[in-house]
């Protein structure tokens, strides 16, 4: 298993968890978002460009996010397997990853949804604003971050049920229980599925993306 995504809303853990089941699986995590805070960081162009959207806790705009996406998967470290986390985070972003594995016959292997309830979430990332002091974590733009990754992000998860890799899982626990879950969800998205794998790439092939 080499190619996988972890989706989840803000503040589900998704991060340390993508760290946890990257190192497991013996791939490279990469975090849209975490690269993002490297060019603010760095007062990048493209740092001054992403800034404004992240502080209001929309979505950086897809050219941008593509583009870099592209740039990163297509680096060597990532040529054995990557932990994707943070992107896609839309449909529209799903049939670009489709587009930018398919070119170099690549594919995603597993999905792993991390879910948790809206009022728990709010209140981990209100803490983690005063402890980090992420700009994007007060509570009007928490809410914006969530109403956005329930109408678009969880819609899109639907793709990969179809295509029968999607494992979901409870994200409420302590740390090391949620990873010994996902890594037992990641057991389940097995060959079986290789059919329903292959029939997306033939529909890819086709020039018709699911
Ligand atoms: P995260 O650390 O994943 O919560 O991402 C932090 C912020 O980076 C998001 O609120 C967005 O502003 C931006 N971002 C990260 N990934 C994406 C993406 N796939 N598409 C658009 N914006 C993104």
């Amino acid at each position: 298993m080499s190619n996988v995504l972890i989706i989840g809303p803000p503040g589900s853990g998704k991060g340390t968890q993508a760290g946890r089941i990257a190192d497991h699986l013996g791939i490279v995590p990469v975090s849209t978002g975490d690269i993002f805070r490297a060019h603010v960081k760095s007062e990048s162009p493209l740092g001054m460009e992403a800034k404004i959207y992240m502080e209001a806790g929309d979505f950086v705009p897809h050219g941008v996010t593509n583009r870099m996406v592209r740039t990163r998967l297509n680096e060597a470290d990532v040529s054995n397997g990557f932990l994707l986390d943070g992107y896609p985070r839309t449909r529209a972003q799903v049939d670009y990853l489709d587009q930018i594995l398919a070119d170099s016959g690549q594919r995603i292997d597993a999905v792993l949804q991390v879910t948790a309830v809206d009022e728990e979430l709010v209140r981990r990332l209100l803490i983690r604003a005063q402890e980090a002091g992420r700009s994007d974590d007060t509570e009007v733009v928490i809410r914006h971050r969530l109403d956005l990754y329930h109408e678009q992000t969880e819609a899109m998860v639907a793709i990969y049920a179809d295509r029968g890799i999607l494992a979901r899982v409870n994200g409420m626990g302590a740390v090391g229980e949620v990873t010994e879950r996902m890594l037992l969800a990641l057991g389940t998205v097995t060959p079986e599925n290789l059919e329903a794998r292959a029939s997306v790439a033939q529909r890819l092939a086709g020039g018709t993306l699911v």
